[in-house]
């Protein structure tokens, strides 16, 4: 068996001692005799998954008491309807920041049910930094101010959190989510898809402070409705049950690996070596302003763009896939989530090198 480096955006690569964990225990999960797949949710078996896995998520992040933490299903572009049916609150506007593709698509949904206003937009600049905070126009009427705090395709992020006073800020933590030690109480609400650093996709999960629950749209339905689910405990319906078991393993690992701040500290040092690199030579360009360039997916082009599906070849015949760039701006993207090891971004930098004595 060889395991490729994966540098996918998502669903991503899973740490390696998760999926052997997982192996193991398929076919008989703790004595069982069933594999977690097969067990009725509403089993003690995996009511004490779900809650061992809600426990570490809210170590993990300290999330605080008055949070309640759901494990939903819908993905982030679930949560772009989600989130107004249940944060408007008899409120009609919100404000919305536009860093790239996933804030705009955020923005036309919740047109759907309010008034968007755009407080600030990168769009200008093609998406290539973050918009300073002292330029935003925030409507002090909004019911909520939504980010995206990690662009998975453009690949800028926050490594500040707005200030956005009584009005509670959103954030579609989708691609960054546990990459690195954050103040939750900072936020209102938070959601993420599980499949780059928590799990495999189908889970969804959602930390929403309590004071916002309960209020919403009448027509929201009862799968979406934060207090239907957060007074079942996530369990108004099926959960993504074995979703939710890996993202538990996931959590475990992470602990072991000394936490949030511990894994904040091997992500920057991963991303410095790449972006090190892409900095020393023209060879390749980095689009993204240097103070918001995210530590998790790392976009570049070749200067010579009619060599980029050489390169791509190469990578992939040295067992280093799925770096193609999205298809709305090519080029590449290496996406170094969590479980990517650091020898899998120097294996990429060494190549790089490489390729560019060859061709350069
Ligand atoms: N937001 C961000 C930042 C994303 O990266 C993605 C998925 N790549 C989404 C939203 C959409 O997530 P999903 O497909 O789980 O609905």
């Amino acid at each position: 068996m060889t395991r490729v480096f994966n540098f996918s955006p998502g669903p991503a690569a899973l740490p390696e001692p998760v999926l052997r964990q997982a192996a193991a225990e398929m076919l008989d999960w703790h004595g069982s005799g069933m594999s977690v797949m097969e067990m009725s949710h509403r089993g003690k078996e995996f009511i004490a998954i779900h809650a061992e896995a809600e426990s570490l998520l809210r170590e993990l992040l300290a999330v605080p008491s008055n949070y309640k933490v759901l494990f939903l299903q819908g993905g982030a572009i679930g949560q772009n309807a989600f989130v107004p049916m249940n944060l408007l609150r008899g409120k009609t506007t919100a404000d919305y920041v536009n860093t790239g593709e996933w804030s705009k698509k955020s923005v036309k949904e919740a047109k759907k049910y309010c008034t968007v206003n755009v407080a600030a937009s990168a769009e200008a600049s093609r998406f290539t930094s973050i918009p300073k905070q002292d330029g935003w126009k925030l409507d002090p009427n909004a019911a909520y101010v939504h980010i995206c705090s990690n662009e998975t395709i453009g690949g800028v992020e926050y490594h500040w959190t707005p200030d956005t006073g009584d009005v509670p800020l959103v954030a579609d933590m989708s691609s960054n989510i546990m990459s690195r030690a954050i103040d939750v109480s900072r936020y209102g609400l938070i959601y993420a898809g599980a499949q780059k650093n928590m799990g495999p996709s189908g889970l969804t999960i959602v930390i929403v402070r309590d004071d916002l629950i309960g209020q919403a749209l009448p027509i929201t339905p009862s799968a979406f409705d934060l207090k239907q689910q957060a007074d079942n405990d996530s369990m108004l319906n099926t959960p993504p049950t074995y979703a939710i078991y890996i993202a538990g393993l996931t959590f475990k690992w992470l602990k072991q690996q000394g936490g949030l701040a511990a894994m904040g500290e091997h992500n920057r040092t991963k991303a410095a070596l790449l972006y090190d690199y892409l900095d020393a030579t023209p060879f390749y360009v980095s689009p993204v302003a240097k103070e918001d360039r995210s530590l998790m997916n790392v976009p570049f082009t070749l200067r010579d763009d009619a060599l980029t599906d050489a390169f791509l070849k190469g990578a992939d015949e040295r067992g280093m896939v799925q770096l193609k760039g999205h298809r709305s701006v090519g080029g590449v993207r290496a996406s170094i989530y969590n479980a990517m090891p650091l020898e899998g971004v120097k294996a990429l930098v060494q190549y790089m090198k490489e390729f560019e004595a060859r061709h350069g």
